[in-house]
């Protein structure tokens, strides 16, 4: 086990406070903090800390799949670290946006190589050819958009702005409500021409701020999110479909599991990640980075209905698991007092402190001090290993 020294994506969406509270670095930071990324992605590897010296963990894999990942998990990933955990800072709204499935990450891929588009190219959808299932853990109140709303539900929002401009639209999907009449309104209404969309979202927005005033309406919040959005974003027609999506607000403590396809945008909060190691995106908008629609269209699923919060289930000697079905991933949460907690795992697993200090302890006499903010590394092949608190602790594992 080593200490794992962690890189910072500074999109500009991100948090000046959240990550440098956390890690206890100055406050607030000079540039915006959007991720704290550990694992072995290879635009932006963790550093193992060791004795004799260090070493990105992408290498320490590379160099020794079996011993750091398990035979498993290295035969069932070709060798290949299969997650990333990020620390996740959002002080703005990220864009709308959607992962692909294995089987069409693969495909999109090889299309991409195929068609000689360079990976550093910004309009490539796909950098590599994995699945990306994603589950957000809030550790602070954490905001987003997630997944096309039931119709019964969509229609009431879009009707209870009582725009005339909208009722030809609406009726595509009040006239069939289901997963068609769903992807229907969502393609008319993202590939809406400039021109045209300019003089809709005026009276969707001027509908929005009449409702939020009444503060009547029970959709006021998800009004305020799209007023929100179009301030950033003015013109954008992703702002009308946010509409459509389920406005989610999880508590610390609450996750959400996002299949492939699911169409989504966090807006708000800090939280933990975690998610197969991919960085494949398809945007339909509310970004100033590439966005293809019609590959988006490609990907999604547009079954509608409402989402699933997930607080976590109980498991032995007061762990938290989040259950998901991804093999990529595990996400649990450990709640600590000075007992040692047996973690012993055959697969590859990281434990981020959030709270307090641990210790880490192996089967060998190996010992480390982590405090608040600091991540450590386990590989697969050390034995009898326990973490001890009082602290809590995110533990990242495979979902093998
Ligand atoms: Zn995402």
């Amino acid at each position: 086990m080593e200490l794992m020294r962690n890189r910072i994506r500074p999109y500009a969406w991100g948090s000046r406070t959240a990550i440098a509270e956390l890690t206890g670095a100055p406050c607030p930071s000079a540039h915006p903090q959007a991720e704290l990324w550990m694992g072995a992605h290879p635009d932006d590897p963790s550093v193992l800390v060791g004795e004799g010296g260090d070493v990105s963990l992408l290498d320490a894999v590379v160099a020794d799949p079996d011993g750091m990942l398990g035979e498993a998990v290295a035969s069932k990933f070709d060798g290949r670290f299969p997650f990333l955990l990020k620390v996740l800072a959002a002080a703005e709204p990220l864009s709308l946006q959607a992962h692909p499935s294995a089987e069409l990450a693969r495909r999109g891929f090889d299309a991409e190589e195929a068609a000689g588009v360079a990976r550093s190219d910004p309009s490539r959808n796909y950098t590599d050819p994995w699945a990306k299932p994603e589950l957000i853990c809030a550790l602070t109140e954490f905001h987003a958009l997630c997944g096309f709303a039931d119709p019964a539900h969509a229609v009431d929002v879009l009707r209870g702005l009582d725009v005339a401009g909208l009722d030809h639209y609406l009726a595509l999907l009040a006239g069939q409500r289901d997963a068609e009449g769903t992807r229907a309104l969502f393609s008319t209404l993202i590939t809406i021409p400039p021109n045209a969309v300019s003089s809709l979202l005026e009276a969707v927005l001027a509908a929005c701020v009449a409702r939020v005033r009444e503060g009547v309406s029970p959709h006021v919040a998800q009004y305020r999110t799209a007023l929100e959005l179009a301030e950033r974003y003015p013109g954008d027609a992703g702002v009308i479909a946010s509409l459509m999506l389920n406005r989610v607000t999880l508590q610390p403590g609450q996750a959400l599991y996002l299949h492939s396809g699911n169409l989504h945008a966090y807006l708000s909060g800090t939280g933990i990640e975690i998610m197969g190691n991919s960085d494949n995106v398809l945007r339909g908008g509310l970004t100033p980075k590439h966005v293809d629609v019609p590959e988006l269209m490609r990907v999604l699923d547009f079954t509608p209905g409402p989402v699933e919060i997930l607080g976590g289930q109980a498991a032995p000697q007061g762990e938290v698991v989040y259950p998901s079905p991804a093999p990529e991933f595990r996400l649990s949460r450990l709640q600590l007092d000075a007992r040692p907690h047996d973690v012993t795992h055959p697969g590859p697993q990281v434990l981020l402190v959030t709270e307090g200090d641990a210790v880490v302890e192996t089967a060998d006499g190996g010992r480390l001090a982590v405090s608040r903010g600091q991540s450590v590394w386990i590989a697969a092949r050390d034995r009898g290993v326990t973490v001890s608190g009082p602290a809590t602790v995110f533990r990242a594992t495979d979902g093998l």
